[in-house]
């Protein structure tokens, strides 16, 4: 029999295993950023997110159920690349000032990262009639902005009290 050609809906289950691989990762970095952090209000932040991860996780394999799939991840070398250049930035600049900072950007790559992703496969669950895990997958993507504009606030409120 020939093969079928790929379409769509294998698309779309490559890049759910490729955001599944990456919440994972992120869910394994954030209590390191956490316990990093100088400022509490950017622990909290990173302690928060990383119980929203466990539920991002667990959304996913609800997405893999209503696409008759087993959960599986497959390497996302992005998230791996994002991930890695945080990791170098708590160790490059350890004690200084600027670590909050830098991990404040770092984080908010990854936020970046996950709200293309999960904003792309909103769109084609749609396309592809499934409408439920659209709505999971949603469900996700707001919490990633709010994530963002949270980190956004912080990296504000601290350049404002460094200038005062
Ligand atoms: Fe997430
Ligand atoms: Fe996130």
């Amino acid at each position: 029999m020939a093969k079928q050609p790929k379409d769509l809906s294998d698309l779309f289950h490559e890049t759910v295993k490729d955001i599944y691989f990456a919440e994972r990762q992120i869910l394994r970095a954030l209590p390191k950023m956490a316990k990093n952090a100088q400022s509490p209000e950017l622990a909290k932040a990173f302690e928060t997110h990383r119980d929203e991860t466990q539920v991002h996780i667990e959304r996913l394999e609800q997405v893999f159920e209503i696409i008759g799939k087993s959960p599986r991840g497959k390497t996302c070398d992005a998230i791996v690349g994002i991930l890695d250049e945080g990791k170098e930035i708590m160790e490059d600049f350890a004690d200084t000032q600027a670590l909050d900072p830098g991990m404040l950007a770092a984080a908010q790559a990854v936020e970046h990262y996950e709200i293309s992703r999960y904003g792309t496969l909103k769109t084609w669950a749609i396309q592809l009639g499934h409408p439920d895990a659209a709505k999971l997958l949603d469900a996700t993507l707001q919490e990633e902005i709010k994530t963002d504009k949270l980190l956004s606030q912080l990296a504000t409120a601290s350049v404002n009290r460094k200038a005062a």
